[in-house]
């Protein structure tokens, strides 16, 4: 069965990438049961772009398949081939990685205030469906699998390092056991933790390459440290790609990608070849999100919608990206296939590879040259959608709101990881504290 799949890969890989020019490095020697011949370090330092995939639980959650509150990933073992098909929509798009829907599928926070994910499945089991369903699509796209893991609710609980390692490192056993092509630990809030689940992973699985994620800005972590700074934690531990992921936009993401990269630079490393740089922004724009970003905003999670950036404004992001010396650029919560494919067609020379999705779109509007309407004709060309400045369409939509500020996290006890989900003296507190602000 696995040397099928692996035969399915080459073979869908040849097919969908006719005449690459990335080389596949080292094919047959991975000795992996399943696995991607790809080497993904060995493409960066070549300045091959790796495209990542879009986020999941967002875009899960408005098909219908993910709950807004507790935002877990059961869907993997009760709704499989809704969690595929959004899978196989970013292969298509051109994301190079598929990976596994497994965010906030810790034990801790599958049982979280009221939730029953883990007393109806399991964390092992949700984590185990996950590794299938991305594992199929990668071997069909010629793409790598990857394990993820993210922050815990214990972490803040309780800070004790035993217990949130235990926590992660159930969840990485099933990556060892799938053999996943390497690992995204992401979504962390305090360095702290971050180190923690890079070394969580180090331990268990020694041979894999580990991507290590914040969700900061241009601010800094929870505890106050400034982002410069979180890069080298994040670089000291030895993974070899780090970055940042979710809670703020393109642009924001962008800033705190630079200051990390200042960062490195001041530690002497090089964001090309000696520690890859990775982003994976929100779609929203948040230049008016506080040290939480975007889910500080009123409009989190439910009104997000007129804060979308444009595939245009995607494909210019990703360009700043990469001539800053990005190598591993994808997207999270709100990014959509065509947003991903934004990026892939903007590297599309870099990456030596067209993206099957690009079979039905054409760079920069060209397309509408078939467009029955002439004026709709004169869009089809780069210099009216890259000048583009769109409207929301709603007379009283204000350019930016007023955040939650919720600037500090550590130790805040309405925080912290509980079983029950009705209210707590914790979230009387904090509703008060809300209230006192406003
Ligand atoms: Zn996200």
């Amino acid at each position: 069965m696995m040397s099928m799949r692996s035969a399915t890969g080459s073979i869908a890989r040849s097919a969908l990438r006719p005449g690459a020019a990335r080389p596949l490095a080292g094919a047959a020697s991975s000795g992996k049961r399943f696995g991607s011949s790809r080497n993904i370090i060995e493409e960066m330092k070549k300045g091959y772009p790796i495209i990542g995939d879009g986020g999941f639980v967002f875009e899960l959650e408005k098909r219908g398949f993910v709950k807004a509150g507790p935002w877990t990933p059961e869907s993997t073992v009760e709704y499989p081939g809704a969690v595929k098909q959004l899978h196989y929509e970013y292969a298509r798009a051109g994301a190079d990685v598929m990976q596994t829907f497994t965010f906030y599928a810790s034990e801790d926070k599958l049982k979280n205030r009221g939730n029953e994910a883990a007393a109806k499945y399991g964390a092992k089991k949700i984590n185990e469906a996950a590794c299938d369903l991305a594992k199929d699509v990668a071997g069909e796209f010629g793409g790598l699998c990857a394990g993820g893991i993210c922050q815990t609710p214990i972490y803040l609980s309780t800070r004790d390092e035993q217990q949130v390692k235990a926590m992660l490192g159930a969840q990485c056993e099933v990556f060892m056991e799938n053999n996943v092509d390497f690992m995204i630990a992401e979504y962390f809030e305090h360095a702290e933790e971050a180190k923690w689940a890079v070394e969580t992973v180090q331990k268990l699985m020694p041979n894999e390459v580990v991507a290590v994620n914040m969700c900061i800005g241009p601010e800094g972590d929870m505890h106050g440290m400034p982002t410069a700074e979180c890069a080298k934690v994040l670089a000291g531990t030895g993974a070899q790609i780090i970055g940042v992921n979710c809670h703020f936009g393109p642009n924001e993401t962008l800033e705190a990608c630079y200051q990390m990269k200042r960062g490195l630079e001041q530690i002497g490393l090089d964001i090309t070849k000696d520690v890859f740089l990775m982003a994976q922004p929100v779609i929203y724009h948040t230049p008016d999100a506080g040290p939480q970003g975007f889910i500080d905003l009123p409009e989190f999670p439910f009104g997000l919608e007129p804060r979308v950036a444009t595939r245009w404004e995607i494909q210019n992001w990703a360009r700043a990206s990469y001539d800053m010396g990005m190598r591993y650029i994808g997207g999270c919560c709100g990014f959509l296939p065509y947003h991903i494919r934004a990026i892939a067609e903007e590297l599309e020379v870099e990456r030596g590879v067209k993206a099957p999705g690009s079979e039905k779109h054409e760079k920069w509007g060209k397309g509408l040259e078939m467009h029955t309407k002439p004026w709709v004709r004169a869009r089809a060309n780069k210099e009216h959608w890259s000048n583009l400045r769109p409207s929301s369409g709603r007379p009283y939509s204000g350019a930016m709101s007023k955040s939650d500020q919720w600037g500090v996290t550590a130790g805040h006890e309405g925080l912290t990881q509980q079983a029950d989900r009705f209210e707590s003296m914790a979230d009387e507190a904090m509703a008060a504290a809300k209230q006192a602000r406003v």
